[in-house]
């Protein structure tokens, strides 16, 4: 039987646009955004991201237009103080004397490096303002990027009490609301101070930094880390250009934000002269506006302190600035790991009605490469409205066809790990978004497609969500393989990628590990209601511990999707390989991606042997899971 028409599924952009994204409209991807291929396949082309999710595009740009009004405020009242005289060393250092005396007493002990999976990483966001809700989400990032470490605590800025930083391996800070003369510093004196006094990493993201010069001293921030932040802007004094390329560790990231929505990037004044440490470029932004390559510092290193000009969480796809920010976090958690890099294939939406000659031709190709990998499984095809059979309802279980059943015996025999892959990954009888049909449609969450735009707009949570309703697909579902007699399967991939945050409990609760990339809703920090409406999607590029308390295995390069859908423009063997090669960034990254059944072999055969010229090993999923 042939496939039914699978091209369907929303696919989202990737890293945590989703959510904000969907919050602040078009910003950050969004597995809302644009049509799903099964899970958030993460697209990276400007076209697909955002729109949908319930934010408007117009967010994006409020946000962007308030920081850079604030910007230019920052800078014209800079401009009314030149002529003011700086208060002399002599000054600086007793002011410094005084603050130091007056701090608490703290341990100072140079920090060791944690055993590998027990750093502790302390997360602080911003909360204040018009936009504040945005804080808890990129915390959320970063969170579950430091749940591949250890621990992570998270607090919301003002919450910081003196010394708290000498109780952690490094803290983050993520300056995503502007104080300024409207809105009050919220950021308590005594961490800006421990940030200057301490030996212990931090990294600075965002906004904010130069409240910290101001608050210490200027010259003492200076001569810490020779560059001045008070004379740093996003407007280089022409705007804020085109910073479409980010230059790490010898791999070009992207960076794609539509016009109008783009906040800019902190240019740092870096001081040249005696007595001023010369800052590591650790990343370099490349603004091509105009046609000319112009480069300035995208994240700078000096001291105890990693400055990042951005906040790297929107508008992000596969091989996004963002992998940057994956593996900076190494050098603050982890950084006596050796380098490697793995690879992870997995074999998506097999189901009652997929072809076996297919199935095996994949199964003999990855066994004659010895590669092992996932086969997620539907264990019943539903087409309730008929919409793939001439209008007469349809159910197929997997029992029903044996000689399926016996090619993923044959599968599970030479190399692949069973996982599951939702019970009918659709949702009753109703189009959501497309037409009710196994493999097309979302089973844990509710979508609908945005006529005006074609893109997939996520709904948020199915009306019957909860923790007894999930746990009752997942039964459901394990029982169908049983009946087929097929083995307990040990891994989950939620249909499309979405589910609440009650169901990405709950499958956590029955597999040992989620493979997949996940939504994070506002209120898992801040122990409020679950707001479902604002979230953020993300991918990883590494396992992690995720902020629920789950564990997540990386999903980064996308899928092989030949054909356009819902505004996601194809995405060929040459994209996941260019994504892998971005993702060789990170030292102990992943290349994680995942194929169709219903594609003949030969384009998985050019993915996976351009995957392995990069120097990626393949590993099966299962040996993620100690
Ligand atoms: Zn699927």
């Amino acid at each position: 039987m042939s496939q039914p028409r699978r091209r369907t599924r929303p696919a989202w952009s990737a890293f945590i646009a989703l959510g904000v994204a969907a919050l602040l409209g078009g910003g950050l991807l969004t597995p809302g955004t644009a049509a799903a291929r099964d899970g958030l396949g993460g697209v990276g082309g400007s076209a697909n991201l955002a729109h949908t999710s319930g934010i408007q595009g117009q967010n994006t740009k409020a946000i962007a237009s308030a920081a850079l009004k604030a910007d230019a405020e920052r800078r014209a009242q800079k401009a009314t103080q030149r002529g003011v005289r700086s208060p002399g060393v002599q000054q600086t250092v007793k002011k410094l004397e005084k603050l130091r005396s007056e701090a608490a007493p703290r341990p100072r002990a140079k920090a060791q490096a944690a055993p590998p999976g027990q750093a502790k990483a302390l997360v602080l966001y911003d909360n204040a303002g018009p936009f504040g809700h945005l804080g808890e989400l990129y915390a959320m990032g970063m969170a579950n990027l430091g749940g591949r470490f250890g621990t992570v605590t998270s607090k919301p800025v003002q919450e910081y009490t003196s010394g708290m930083i000498e109780t952690f391996d490094t803290t983050v800070y993520i300056g995503s609301t502007y104080y300024n003369a409207s809105l009050p510093d919220a950021v308590p004196q005594d961490f800006y101070l421990d940030v200057l006094l301490s030996d212990r990493p931090v990294i600075w993201m965002g906004q904010n930094i130069w409240n910290m010069a101001h608050s210490i001293s200027l010259q003492e921030f200076e001569f810490k880390y020779g560059w001045d932040p008070t004379n740093s802007y996003y407007d280089n004094g022409a705007g804020i250009g085109r910073v479409s390329k980010v230059e790490y560790k010898g791999q070009t990231l992207t960076r794609r934000i539509p016009d109008g929505q783009d906040p800019g990037i902190l240019r740092p004044l870096i001081k040249q002269g005696p007595g001023y440490p010369d800052p590591t470029v650790v990343a370099t932004a490349v603004d091509t506006d105009g046609g000319v390559e112009k480069r300035f510092p995208w994240a700078l290193r000096s001291g105890n302190l990693t400055y990042i000009g951005e906040l790297p969480f929107t508008f992000v796809s596969e091989a996004d600035r963002v992998v940057a920010i994956h593996d900076l976090l190494f050098d603050a958690l982890a950084p006596q790991t050796a380098e490697q890099h793995r690879a992870l294939i997995r074999i998506e939406d097999i189901n009652p009605l997929s072809d076996t000659t297919r199935l095996r031709a994949i199964a003999d190709y990855l066994k004659s490469q010895n590669i092992a990998y996932g086969i997620n499984v539907i264990p019943v095809y539903s087409d309730p409205k008929g919409s793939e059979n001439n209008g007469i309802p349809r159910t197929v279980r997997l029992q029903q066809r044996p000689a399926l059943v016996n090619t993923i015996k044959y599968m599970l025999a030479n190399g692949a790990v069973l996982m599951n892959h939702g019970y009918t990954h659709q949702y009753g009888n109703v189009d959501n978004p497309y037409n009710g049909v196994t493999g097309a449609d979302f089973e844990f969450f509710r979508a609908h497609v945005n006529p005006a735009n074609n893109h997939v707009v996520y709904d948020g949570p199915v009306a019957e969500d909860s923790t007894a309703w999930a746990q009752g697909r997942v039964d459901a579902g394990l029982n169908e393989f049983t009946r087929a007699g097929l083995p307990r399967a040990k891994l989950w991939t939620t249909p499309h990628y979405a589910g609440s945050a009650t169901d990405y409990r709950v499958f956590s609760q029955n597999y040992a590990a989620r493979l997949e990339r996940s939504l994070y809703f506002a209120g898992t920090l801040t122990g409020q209601p679950v707001d479902s409406t604002r979230y953020l999607g993300q991918f990883f590029p590494y396992p992690v511990t995720d902020v629920y308390g789950t564990k997540v295995l990386p999903e980064n390069i996308g899928s092989y999707e030949p054909v356009a859908s819902n505004q996601n423009p194809p995405r060929l063997e040459a994209d996941l390989i260019a994504n892998a090669k971005a993702n060789l960034a990170v030292r102990d990254g992943f290349a994680s991606f995942y194929y169709h059944p219903f594609h003949t072999v030969a384009p998985l055969k050019t993915i996976v042997e351009g995957i392995q010229a990069l120097g990626y090993t393949f590993v099966s999923p299962e040996s993620l899971l100690s």
